[in-house]
């Protein structure tokens, strides 16, 4: 593995992605149409590759739509010719928001569908059969379990978490299709958050947040008056939701154990989940945040939110058996990165 295509690299989860993908010493090539990231990340990318990175591989970026076939044609024609075809590809471009996905189902159907199909269709033709998808722990159904594994059933209650099971099932049937070709891997993340520890990439959404850590970051900047918890009354602990975060650069490291589980695979397309497998309250993150970080979140209790389940957590045995991969950092390291990313870009 010495090329990989990297869609979506300049995105949250992308571009920590890239970077330890350079820091393996691997040659990365991002597209993105940039609709929700900017240009900036890739110089950023580079910078702390080439201050921090043990190893050196080189990162080109092309911008563009994968609903573009010419574009996508063109940048595989681009890196054959010039002898760095692509071995790999890790597939995260698409729309990500799951509250505007419920406005704008058109618009996220014909991103994440017809980007993949294109995507697809020229990876065969030029024999790169490779691939780590970034789905979700959206795609299963939220009012069966508390903690979810691989085989627990699916029935996502939104258009995004729609558009990933629709990938995953479209991905299974190529592979059905010619089993001794395909090398797919699903993986369904669940919380991501935290930043790179120097500060310099984390996540910027474009649109204005819901999630609760870019609330939360924005209440510890000044830029938002309080936090409003979606309920008190759930039934956990201290009355708050329960979720499985996991620190982006161990989400980051998951696609490279993925990427080399598959180099010395057999042919499949195989789903894992990618959690902690540990739960934490809404107000034990303001807790822990509040300790590491020596501020003083304030926050009230408002109803609950809709869709909210009380608890999910990953089942992550799967991703321990398989992927030679441990999550390695903890809620402090992930309140700690993401608190310094924030300060530096909100
Ligand atoms: N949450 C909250 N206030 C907010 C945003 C989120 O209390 O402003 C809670 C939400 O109810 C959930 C948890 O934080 O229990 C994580 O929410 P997020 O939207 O980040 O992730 P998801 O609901 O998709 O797991």
């Amino acid at each position: 593995m010495n090329n990989i295509l990297v869609t979506g690299g300049a995105g949250f989860i992308g571009s920590h992605t890239c970077l330890q993908l350079m820091n393996e010493g691997l040659n990365v090539c991002i597209i993105d149409s940039l609709i929700n990231s900017s240009e900036k990340i890739i110089n950023q990318i580079k910078l702390i590759n080439e201050k921090e990175g043990i190893k050196k591989g080189k990162l080109f970026f092309r911008h563009g739509d994968l609903r573009n076939n010419d574009f996508i044609n063109n940048v595989f024609l681009e890196f054959k010719r010039k002898k760095l075809p692509f071995d790999s590809v890790i597939h995260f471009a698409g729309l990500k928001a799951v509250e505007e996905s419920i406005f704008n189902p058109l618009g996220y159907w014909e991103v994440n569908i017809i980007s993949t199909i294109n995507l697809l269709i020229t990876m065969d033709k030029f024999d790169c059969n490779k691939l780590v998808f970034s789905s979700s722990a959206t795609i299963y159904d939220p009012s069966k379990k508390i903690k979810y594994d691989e085989e627990s059933p699916k029935r996502p209650i939104n258009p995004y978490g729609n558009t990933k099971l629709t990938i995953e099932i479209f991905l299974q049937d190529l592979f059905l299709s010619s089993q001794n070709k395909w090398k797919i891997i699903n993986l369904r993340y669940f919380n991501p958050v935290g930043a790179h520890p120097s500060g310099l990439i984390g996540e910027n959404p474009k649109c204005t947040p819901t999630n609760l850590f870019p609330i939360l970051l924005k209440v510890a900047n000044g830029k938002k008056k309080e936090l409003s918890i979606y309920g008190n009354d759930w039934p956990t602990k201290d009355g708050t939701c329960i979720r499985d975060y996991i620190h982006v650069m161990d989400l980051a490291d998951a696609h490279i154990a993925a990427l080399e589980f598959l180099n010395k695979a057999s042919p499949q397309a195989k789903a894992i989940n990618i959690g902690t497998g540990k739960g934490t309250s809404v107000l034990e993150i303001i807790k822990r945040f509040n300790k590491i970080n020596s501020v003083n979140l304030p926050f009230k209790f408002v109803n609950r939110r809709k869709g909210d389940s009380a608890i999910v957590i990953a089942d992550n045995k799967l991703a321990l058996e398989l992927l030679n991969w441990v999550p390695k950092r903890n809620i402090d390291d992930i309140c700690l990165d993401s608190f310094k990313w924030s300060k530096y870009s909100l």
